[in-house]
């Protein structure tokens, strides 16, 4: 980063009117103290927020975070939140309509967060690789409102087909898959839950991911309605309703757009394996 980057950034939170001053004290930082450009550029813009000057606080969408911001402010849905290690208490997956970033809360953080809830974070900085960290410092409001949150997507080819995959019949109660037409939990089941379902892993060279299909995904791909699975496997066994979504699948190249591993969409495709976007 340039010193012109680092002060362009600081003025675009506390204000054009203090170009001048805000680059003289960054020069001094940077090229006399040997601050790190963040570092001096955090510095300055505290200073100023100590002297009671206005911060700008333009909330910025994912997608337009760089490497290089200091205090960030997002609305963002939490999409899966786990345990850290080390420094961090959490890693949490955040999203909103132009992308995902990974966030990573410090040990000194204050904020507690949940999965599936939208938040108004204030005061996040950004790492290099465009991660985002939560520190004491950093703010997270719960908003009312849910917020849309655009889907990843990854190319690649299906690789397995689980063995479960078929005509499923489930326990109305707790969705358990059903042993002899019963439920380990609830017993006997009169009236089970039928479903087409398919779990594949699709692999892009780099990752593998497992994803469960949709009844309307399976349809789209392989043609298989419930009448038609059921009649298979009355015919011969579900293994038979597996082997007619192998045979559909396997060696196919699909794009498939998901969230929190739930597939939104999945289109066989001619397109050249990705990585995760
Ligand atoms: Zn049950």
């Amino acid at each position: 980063m340039s010193l012109d980057k680092v002060v362009k950034h600081v003025v675009s939170v506390v204000g054009e009117e203090y170009e001048e001053r805000v680059r003289t004290i960054l020069k001094t930082l940077i090229e006399e103290f040997r601050i790190p450009e963040k570092e001096a550029a955090a510095t300055v813009i505290k200073k100023f927020k100590e002297e009671g000057v206005q911060i700008k606080d333009a909330t910025k969408k994912i997608a337009d975070i760089d490497g290089s911001e200091t205090n960030v402010t997002i609305v963002a849905k939490v999409l899966s939140i786990s345990k850290g290690k080390g420094k961090a208490k959490a890693f949490a997956r955040v999203g909103d309509d132009t992308g995902h970033a990974r966030m990573i809360l410090t040990s000194n953080a204050e904020v507690e967060l949940e999965a599936g809830k939208v938040y108004r974070f204030k005061n996040v900085m950004v790492n290099e690789d465009g991660s985002l960290l939560v520190t004491k410092n950093t703010t997270a409001r719960e908003l009312e409102e849910d917020i849309e949150v655009k889907p990843l997507t990854m190319i690649g080819v299906v690789v397995s087909v689980a063995k479960n995959s078929g005509h499923v019949l489930r326990c109305p109660e707790c969705g358990t898959p059903l042993k002899g037409g019963a439920c380990t939990e609830h017993g006997k089941v009169e009236e089970p839950v039928e479903r087409v379902e398919a779990r594949v892993v699709v692999d892009n060279g780099r990752v593998a991911r497992r994803f469960t299909l949709l009844p309307e995904h399976i349809e789209a791909l392989t043609g298989l309605t419930l009448e038609k699975a059921r009649e298979i496997k009355n015919k011969f066994d579900n293994e038979a309703v597996r082997q007619v979504i192998i045979d559909s699948l396997i060696g196919k190249y699909v794009r498939v757009e998901y969230l929190n591993r739930v597939p939104q969409s999945i289109e066989f495709t001619t397109e050249i394996p990705t990585e995760v976007v």
